[in-house]
């Protein structure tokens, strides 16, 4: 059982939770450069139709530029330099909607697109802090505008205005407050083993492999370790599938409790386990492992009212000297374990001979 090819290799919508979030804003962006593209191109056409050159000129340009931005945005990395220079032209465009010579009545109801838009694109915080100001000077600008008549059929023109305005944006903070939470909810299922609530096997995959990025800049060495429960097969056939799980979650608590922050555990599938042990070799690794190994060995899962004897195979394999990529580590540490089991089971297996030590050699 060996990793799939990198992350790199995979196309772009297996890269793992990170994923969920990029391919959601990018095609989201697309989506809103476009219609707001369409949306300003109807414009200019109604403004030439007008007789405003000017205006159509500039809003077909601007109809151009968003087409462009809506081809180009695929492939940009970062997208918040991009939502930035859409948002705030957008916005301050808006508000001079609402103040020009020959304005429409009607114009200040754009206005109401900017906490939708910030919110959708920028998220809770940056989007909160993008709308205030603008939603501010948007009121004090109608205000300005339209000089308000204190009396009750202004009071309720204005408050019609200020109260849909505002409960828009409290909605849209409600919204994507929940949205938000939702989202990490899912990010961290995706991430973890619902049984263990240790990283699954793909977010383990991508944590060795961004370790071994680490390591290969930073010059240091780390160290891999697979384990697989010995006999967990008898485990189920005499005391149940329930007892397994059980057995699994314990050796887990206890695996997790002994490991330094950060270090990382996953879980492979069924009953084995990936231990990555950052900035260690070999020999700091070997008597940690081994404490292990012992912590499993002696301590029974206790599991209605009997004690089940628990013990555990390992099998160690050191960046670079066993292997430069994950692949290749992963294929040393299984053949160790291998070997650890024909051997007898309940061992450490972190050599291929008494005297070499190298898979590669
Ligand atoms: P060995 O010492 O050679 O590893 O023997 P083994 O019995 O552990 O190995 P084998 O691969 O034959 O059996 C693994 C068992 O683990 C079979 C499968 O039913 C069980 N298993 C896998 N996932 C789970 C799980 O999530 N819960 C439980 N209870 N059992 C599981
Ligand atoms: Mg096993
Ligand atoms: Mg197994």
């Amino acid at each position: 059982m060996f990793f799939k090819p990198s992350a790199r290799n995979q196309p772009s919508d297996d890269r793992g939770p990170a994923a969920l979030q990029d391919i959601g804003q990018h095609s989201l962006m697309r989506m809103v450069f476009a219609t707001t593209g369409i949306t300003l191109g109807l414009f200019s056409v109604l403004q030439f139709l007008g007789g405003n050159y000017l205006f159509a000129g500039l809003e077909l340009t601007l109809t151009l530029l968003l087409f462009w931005g809506a081809w180009r945005i695929v492939g940009v990395r970062n997208l918040l330099p991009w939502i930035y220079f859409y948002l705030l032209p957008t916005f301050s465009f808006l508000l001079y909607i609402m103040v020009m010579p020959q304005a429409s009545q009607t114009a200040f109801v754009w206005v109401y697109i900017i906490p939708v838009l910030a919110y959708l694109l920028l998220g809770r915080v940056r989007g909160g802090l993008l709308t205030l100001p603008f939603v501010v000077l948007a009121t004090l600008l109608y205000l300005y505008k339209y000089q308000v008549v204190l009396d009750s059929s202004g009071l309720i023109d204005l408050g019609n205005a200020l109260f849909c305005g505002l409960l828009i944006m409290v909605f849209m903070h409600l919204y994507e407050t929940r949205r938000a939470a939702a989202h990490r909810q899912l990010q961290r299922m995706a991430r973890t083993d619902a049984l263990t609530g240790v990283a699954n096997r793909g977010s383990f995959q991508q944590a060795l492999e961004q370790s071994i990025r680490e390591a290969e800049r930073s010059q240091s060495r780390l160290v891999l370790v697979i384990m697989d429960v010995d006999h967990f097969k008898a485990v189920n056939d005499r005391w149940g599938h329930d007892a397994g799980d059980q057995a699994l979650r314990q050796i887990c608590n206890s695996l997790g409790k002994r490991l330094r922050v950060t270090d990382s555990l996953g879980r492979l599938g069924g009953e084995e386990f990936g231990l990555l042990l950052r900035n260690t070799e070999r020999r700091g690794a070997e008597p940690l492992v081994e404490a292990l190994r012992q912590q499993i060995n002696t301590g029974p899962l206790q599991y209605a009212g009997q004690n089940i004897p628990l013990s555990a195979t390992f099998g160690l394999a050191e960046w670079p000297i066993d292997g430069r990529s994950a692949d290749q580590l992963y294929r040393c540490a299984d053949r160790r374990l291998y070997r650890g089991k024909q051997q007898g089971r309940d061992r450490l297996v972190s050599r291929d001979h008494e005297q070499g030590e190298s898979c590669l050699e």
